[in-house]
């Protein structure tokens, strides 16, 4: 089924599904395949990550594995940029650079390829949810140790209560629904 002309933040929150105790209990899961499986939840959700970036002259989108994927690519596409995957440990093949960071249990880390982007290029971060901001964090350093500037970071769902912006004291970000 398609929903005609998703365009408000209501109408985009009515597809997104909730899942009570995923991954494990207590955690409220945003599912946004139920949005994104609408070609209109699609459009709206690319439409809208990528209206504050258009005339920036964002060089490189760097999408944060899994989720940050499917939306980056497509927003990089619409600004005229190329796409950078930010992978966890392990995954990428050639020389790569990694930050470590603490989830509420344990740790966990991100990496990028050392030669992804090159010195002064005009940098976004695309990610699905903003929760902690432990992980938009360590995306942060390792676009600037890698020699990115960053722009910004655009994400489709802030959980406000979990405060991620003050992890990202300093940086611009935007968030398209907020809960
Ligand atoms: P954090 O480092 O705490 O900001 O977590 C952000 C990452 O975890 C993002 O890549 C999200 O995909 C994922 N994530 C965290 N909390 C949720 C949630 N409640 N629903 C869906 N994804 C989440």
């Amino acid at each position: 089924m398609t929903a005609p002309g998703l365009t408000t933040a209501m109408d985009l929150k009515s597809h997104i599904r909730e899942v009570p105790d995923f991954p494990k209990a207590g955690i409220l899961f945003y599912d946004i395949t139920t949005l994104l499986r609408q070609p209109s939840g699609l459009k709206a959700v690319i439409d809208a990550l990528t209206a504050p970036y258009a005339g920036d002259g964002i060089d490189v989108v760097v999408g944060i594995e899994s989720r940050g994927f499917i939306l980056g690519a497509p927003v990089a596409e619409r600004l005229g940029a190329g796409f950078v995957p930010m992978r966890k440990p392990g995954k990428l093949p050639a020389r790569s650079v990694r930050a470590e960071f603490s989830l509420e249990y344990g740790s966990d880390a991100l990496e990028v390829h050392e030669d992804a982007m090159h010195a002064g290029q005009r940098v976004l971060i695309v990610d699905d949810v903003l929760a902690t901001g432990g992980t938009a964090r360590a995306a942060a350093q390792l676009v600037r140790r890698t020699g990115g500037q960053l722009q910004g970071l655009a994400f489709l769902i802030e959980l406000q209560m979990l405060n991620g912006i003050a992890k990202l004291e300093g940086e611009q970000v935007f968030s398209v629904l907020q809960y």
